[in-house]
């Protein structure tokens, strides 16, 4: 009997040599899946190379700090990259390809033109962080052209990011479908991100209360109706007390538009109450989303509100 051990990844640097290599996959009639990351892998990203072998035939995982998505005074320069143990993980899951480029191997000298993100770009995310969905977008458009996958696998865990390139593949009719991924958690409800290696165990303890928060919307939701703002107070005085440094936004709104909910004509004052505009169309309830910093460290979370 022999055991199959999966062979290493090939690792690719050069944007002209992995575009060949998915079209020769494609050649070869294997269809390809395309995990963007930015490398410090955990389980979260490695459910996501799991569907990619489920729905493709070869797997390839981007790894890639994108700078221009990055503020100023963001984490870029100590944001983790442990590109060893990256290869390690991805060669354990069966990827075939790791793309890893340099900033100059991805953006040629003098590079200018960027994509101008939808709108669900603007609210929250857009606010506290007002260049980020630009890097975003045009990186993952730059990638869905380096590696012209069939599909794209993104997680939850980044609700408006995922929300983002969903509106950028419908509005440029790009060749890609899309397929999202709910959120990986520690057992004790925290969300696994790269991020978590900033927190030390009682920074992690505090970054707990994200998830409890929303255990606390959930919970409200269930008992009382789809109130936003009592929600919000409600999430609110839940990551207060759990000690988070400060708040970025605590709110409920729209899962598609990312804007405050309207409640249809007719509901005006009741609740629960819907996220408007037609309900075949657009998936019913609302998303409730969390900004938060703890010990320096800036977290996201968020659930979908029955
Ligand atoms: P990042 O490396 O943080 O840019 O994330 C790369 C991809 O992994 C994005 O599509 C994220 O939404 C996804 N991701 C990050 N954390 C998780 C998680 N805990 N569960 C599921 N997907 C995740």
């Amino acid at each position: 009997m022999t055991t199959e051990t999966p062979s290493t990844p090939v690792v690719i640097d050069e944007p002209t040599v992995a575009r060949d290599w998915v079209k020769r996959e494609n050649r070869a009639g294997r269809r390809v899946a395309l995990v963007p990351t930015m490398g410090a892998l955990h389980e979260g990203h490695l459910a996501l190379v799991r569907r990619g072998r489920e729905v493709a035939d070869s797997v390839v995982v981007s790894i890639f700090v994108n700078p221009t998505q990055f503020g100023p005074d963001e984490d870029l320069d100590r944001y983790p990259r442990t590109m060893d143990e990256d290869l390690r993980l991805l060669r354990r899951e069966g990827a075939a390809a790791v793309f890893a480029p340099t900033a100059s191997q991805m953006y040629r000298a003098g590079a200018s033109a960027t994509v101008s993100p939808p709108r669900v770009a603007e609210p929250l995310e857009g606010i506290c962080r007002p260049d980020h969905f630009r890097g975003v977008c045009t990186v993952v458009l730059k990638l869905f052209q380096i590696l012209p996958a069939s599909v794209a696998i993104f997680g939850q865990k980044d609700y408006q990011q995922a929300r983002v390139i969903a509106d950028m593949i419908a509005d440029f009719d790009l060749d890609i479908s899309l397929d999202l991924l709910p959120t990986v958690r520690d057992p004790d409800g925290l969300a696994l991100s790269s991020r978590n290696r900033y927190l030390a165990p009682a920074d992690r303890q505090r970054a707990l209360s994200l998830a409890r928060a929303l255990d606390a919307a959930e919970s409200w939701t269930r008992r009382h109706g789809l109130d936003p703002t009592a929600i919000e107070t409600e999430m609110r005085r839940v990551l207060g007390d759990g000690g988070v440094d400060a708040i970025d936004y605590a709110t409920v709104v729209d899962p598609l538009t990312l804007l405050p909910l309207v409640p249809p004509a007719g509901q005006l004052g009741d609740s629960p109450h819907s996220a408007g505009g037609d309900q075949s169309a657009e998936p019913a309830g609302a998303v409730a989303l969390i900004a938060a910093h703890v010990a320096g460290t800036r977290l996201i979370d968020n659930r979908r509100l029955p």
